[in-house]
């Protein structure tokens, strides 16, 4: 039996009159919109075909769990958009002036990813003003500016992401060392939105790079919510800011948004697909994803943050009510500071009473069916629950689930402590 079917079962026998009823008491148009349960479509189901078995997504937007789920408005944008040749050209314009008006900044583009808007906007820093540096980068780095100052906290997992454009990391601490690093060969101020540690501000990073005549970046690939991050840090003046396509906003994974000042964006295009022979040729987005990001914007633009977190809220209680009673164990809701800024749930529970490790509850849920996947940071497996050390901890990521999912969450976790309980 495969387990979308099973899954579909346990929602229907246990799970449908809860999320009639939990979806009309939000009322959100998130639910109603963009987390309906699959339903039957024409065509083909290849995950099944392909012997992929999908999940009840209970860690959050993890690009290796493929991140997020496409709302409906957001499907149906990319099958008109399938059905009619354009020019891509002429698509990757309009959409970048339609989002640049709806996200209040000078420019846009639609990349592949944030990592790709890394590699781009880089190599548009570097070969501002120099087009036949395009075709050199990141080898022949004759003349070209080459230093990216970056404070020591904010190395990271996407430093490869600029280094495609041939540059070198210059690392900085204090204010001071941040003063100094300046030369004429730097070319961008790079900053992690996210980063944890670091001894100088965004307003203090965006304004000595200014003073010093170098435009700044800033990663904040999965800083969403709160929408209005989506133009916080451009106002802040960022010039360039990169976010995720496909994680809060909701968009295709393969999409990402480079937003910034107007020649810095041109120049981005320049490095990017279409054009052969460039840093960015590799990192092509089709017409059906790139009208995805912009109806995926739009969609995302209609939500409320109070409501997305009451809904996230509401999810994380009914897993608690389902496991309270359950000796030692203890729960509590937290909001991650910057990325994945949403309610989650950690538990935590004496493991002299129940013996199993949050690693293992972690795998029984992965091969259960339904299959179910924790955050990552259960067990005490990542640093990104903040709190989370522990091997007897246990983190759910409710964002990402389809409405009645949690139910199955907690009734599956409730098994399997339980079923460790001992004493
Ligand atoms: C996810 C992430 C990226 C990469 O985003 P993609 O859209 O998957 O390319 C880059 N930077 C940070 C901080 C991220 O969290």
């Amino acid at each position: 039996m495969r387990s979308t079917i099973s899954r579909r079962n346990l929602l229907r026998k246990g799970g449908e009159a809860m999320i009639a009823s939990s979806a009309v008491a939000c009322g959100s148009s998130f639910l109603n919109a963009g987390n309906a349960t699959p339903r039957a479509t024409k065509g083909v189901d290849y995950y099944q075909k392909l012997g992929v078995t999908p999940f009840i997504n209970a860690a959050g937007t993890y690009t290796v769990l493929t991140a997020s789920i496409l709302p409906d408005e957001v499907q149906a944008a990319m099958a008109l958009a399938a059905q009619q040749p354009v020019n891509l050209n002429e698509l990757l314009d309009a959409s970048g002036e339609y989002l640049a008006k709806r996200l209040r900044c000078e420019a846009a583009l639609v990349t592949a990813g944030a990592a790709a808007a890394l590699t781009v906007g880089t190599a548009a820093c570097v070969t501002a003003g120099n087009k036949g540096a395009i075709v050199g980068i990141p080898v022949d780095m004759t003349g070209l500016k080459n230093e990216v100052i970056v404070q020591k906290t904010h190395r990271y997992e996407y430093d490869h992401a600029l280094r495609n454009c041939g540059i070198r990391f210059v690392e900085v601490e204090t204010m001071d060392d941040y003063e100094r690093a300046f030369t004429d060969r730097t070319v961008v101020a790079h900053f992690f939105n996210a980063a944890e540690g670091g001894q100088i501000s965004r307003e203090d990073w965006v304004s000595v790079a200014h003073k010093h005549g170098v435009p700044c970046f800033n990663d904040a690939a999965a800083d969403v919510p709160p929408i209005s991050n989506l133009w916080n840090y451009t106002q802040m003046g960022f010039d360039l800011v990169t976010f995720s396509g496909g994680k809060g906003i909701r968009g295709p994974q393969c999409t990402g948004l480079l937003l910034g000042r107007k020649d810095l964006i041109q120049a981005a295009k320049l490095n990017n697909s279409p054009n052969s022979n460039t840093v960015g040729r590799g990192m092509k987005v089709g017409k059906e994803e790139i009208v995805g990001l912009v109806a995926a914007v739009d969609w995302f633009l209609s939500q409320d943050d109070a409501a997305l977190e009451a809904e996230f809220r509401q999810r994380a209680e009914r897993i608690i009510q389902q496991l309270q009673d359950i000796p030692t164990v203890e729960t509590k809701i937290f909001i991650p500071p910057v990325a994945n800024h949403v309610p989650h749930l950690l538990i935590t529970y004496d493991p002299d009473r129940i013996k199993i490790t949050g690693r293992e509850v972690m795998q029984r849920l992965r091969e259960g069916k339904p299959r179910i996947e924790l955050n990552p940071a259960t067990g005490g497996g990542s640093a990104s629950a903040g709190l989370a050390s522990g091997q007897n901890t246990i983190v759910v990521g409710v964002w990402m689930m389809q409405p009645g999912e949690e139910l199955v969450v907690a009734q599956r976790l409730r098994e399997v402590l339980q079923g460790a309980l001992t004493g």
